[in-house]
């Protein structure tokens, strides 16, 4: 039997995770779950959105499935997904999009996997406030030792790129190409203009793709890729990329097969893997059982495959695709009319994939 953390989240949280977790027992993996807390909910009982204890549960046990979490506006706690994320090392983070039929979208036939660097680039946090003394320190020093004037009035996010990290997500995007038999490795920058960060990305993306001779390797510029992706999507499949341009491409990938409601993701690093969907806690459906279950679910196939129980996440899958198909027992978002009153709630769309288990 292999221990998962459950995190179970808040807003519409606990209700997927509960719809998760049915439909993977249903596929028989030998699977026991600690299902701990963390949000705004716990928040109110223990003092903390993340108590010691779950974040021990994931540590012990290396794979947690994730519900969404509500990161409040203004109230001084840190995104929980953030602190998780360095907390385990989490550098990877993986989120396939893929075309499923009865899904509305205006593209068919898309299967391809975002790689996003994690922990560096711009989002490493490593900023300084317009008028700071340091940096005003770090602005004299910076023009003092470059050509390029910068005024007083400046605010100042440093972009870095280290040869380890992106040795590090490279590699993991040809492992993953190797281990789910794919073909084609795409690693995209911005090299022509930022030399010394995104030329460095792409040279180290060269280095490593010839270790993996039997995957093929090709580098795109961000902006081409954008266009790209959204005229010839079919012609991609792992794609690689710094950390900025990951958020910002994956959202539109996952905007190519049908938006936030159909999108799995994972978060892989060194101490450990978490998987969780890509919308957040969607805090205004919370209680209402009428949300999607359908990213959870298929962030619970992901993880299945993780832990190598590929006939279980390739039967919960399969259940999941019949069921959009069939566009019968699907929540309100998955109608075309969303106010069509024969959509169903989120448990009963558990419960018509369960039924779809049942009969594989
Ligand atoms: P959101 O994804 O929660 O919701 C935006 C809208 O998308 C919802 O109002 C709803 O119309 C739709 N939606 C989202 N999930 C859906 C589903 N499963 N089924 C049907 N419709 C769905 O985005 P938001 O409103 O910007 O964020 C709400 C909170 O979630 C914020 O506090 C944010 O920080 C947090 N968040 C958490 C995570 C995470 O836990 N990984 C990710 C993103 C956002």
């Amino acid at each position: 039997m292999t221990n998962v953390t459950l995190v179970t989240g808040d807003g519409i949280g606990p209700e997927i995770a509960e719809a998760t977790r049915r439909c993977i027992d249903a596929t028989g993996a030998d699977i026991n779950w600690e299902i701990t807390e963390a949000g705004i909910d716990v928040m109110e009982t223990k003092g903390t959105p993340l108590p010691e204890e779950t974040l021990a549960s994931i540590r012990k046990n290396g794979v947690a499935l994730k519900a969404p979490i509500t990161t409040p506006v203004g109230t001084g706690f840190r995104s929980i997904n953030v602190h998780l994320r360095q907390e385990l090392n989490l550098f990877a983070c993986v989120r396939p999009c893929k075309s499923y039929k009865g899904v509305r979208s205006k593209y068919s036939d898309i299967d391809l996997v975002v790689v996003r660097e994690n922990t560096e680039d711009l989002y490493a946090g490593v900023e300084f406030e317009k008028g700071n003394d340091d940096t005003l320190e770090l602005i004299n020093w910076l023009n003092k030792h470059s050509k390029r004037p910068i005024s007083d009035t400046t605010g100042i996010s440093i972009k870095p790129i280290s040869v380890e990290g992106t040795e590090r997500i490279v590699r993991f995007a040809f492992e993953y190409a190797q281990k789910m038999g794919r073909r084609k490795v795409t690693s995209v920058h911005k090299a022509n203009i930022m030399k010394f960060t995104d030329g460095l990305w792409l040279e180290v993306s060269r280095d490593v793709a010839s270790e993996y001779p039997d995957i093929e390797f090709e580098d795109r510029i961000v902006d081409n890729m954008c266009m790209q992706l959204i005229q010839k999507p079919e012609l991609y499949d792992v794609i690689v990329l710094p950390n900025l341009y990951g958020d910002i491409l994956s959202d539109l990938c996952a905007g190519l097969v049908g938006g936030l409601g159909m999108a799995p993701g994972a978060n892989i690093g060194i101490d450990g893997a978490i998987f969780e969907a890509t919308h957040g806690s969607a805090p205004k459906y919370a209680g209402q059982n009428k949300v999607n279950p359908t990213a959870l679910i298929l962030s619970g196939a992901l993880m299945l495959s993780h832990l190598e129980m590929r006939s279980e996440a390739a039967k919960l899958e399969k259940a999941v695709a019949m069921v959009i198909a069939e566009g019968k027992d699907v929540t309100y978002d998955m109608k075309a009319d969303r106010n069509d009153p024969t959509a169903v709630g989120t448990q009963e769309m558990a419960d018509a994939i369960i039924e779809k288990i049942k009969s594989l």
